[in-house]
């Protein structure tokens, strides 16, 4: 189900305005780092790398723009650890994440797997029209579970 990576992905004035977003150095900024591959981010963590070229960026400018990039489909939003993340990777896919660093991963959700996984339509949910459904799974990575053993 993964899509292949559409031209324009790799041109973000053209993403920004195919999504009819005005282009705005700002803006191009966060579209430059967070279209540049799949990748979970958080508004600080943008906030802190753009920063370095736009000294000026409110980290409310980048919070804003990366909620408008979710609301035009080209980002998704999640919550882990109580931090809001944005993942640029917009197939449906599940997540991993470490409990100690942080990390995460994006799991394959290849048609087979998820039809071994697919878990059974809670019946409170009969009468909603679910669009999706994805899992957060929690532990340690391989980096820190090898640590605790140590
Ligand atoms: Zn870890
Ligand atoms: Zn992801």
């Amino acid at each position: 189900m993964r899509k292949p990576a559409t031209p324009s992905n790799h041109n973000p004035t053209a993403l920004l305005r195919t999504h009819g977003l005005r282009v705005t150095p700002q803006r191009l900024a966060v579209a430059e780092l967070v279209f540049s591959k799949p990748m979970h981010v958080t508004a600080r963590i943008v906030h802190e790398q753009i920063r370095q070229n736009h000294p000026a960026i409110s980290m409310n400018t980048v919070y804003l723009t990366l909620g408008q990039f979710e609301a035009c489909g080209l980002l998704k939003r999640f919550e882990v650890h109580g931090n809001i993340v944005f993942d640029s990777n917009t197939s449906p896919h599940d997540h991993a994440c470490c409990n100690r660093c942080g990390t995460i991963i994006d799991l394959d959700s290849s048609p087979s797997a998820s039809s071994k996984h697919t878990v059974q339509l809670p019946t409170q949910l009969k009468p909603w029209q679910i669009e999706g459904e994805r899992r957060i799974w929690m532990g340690l990575c391989p980096d820190c579970s090898s640590e605790s053993v140590l």
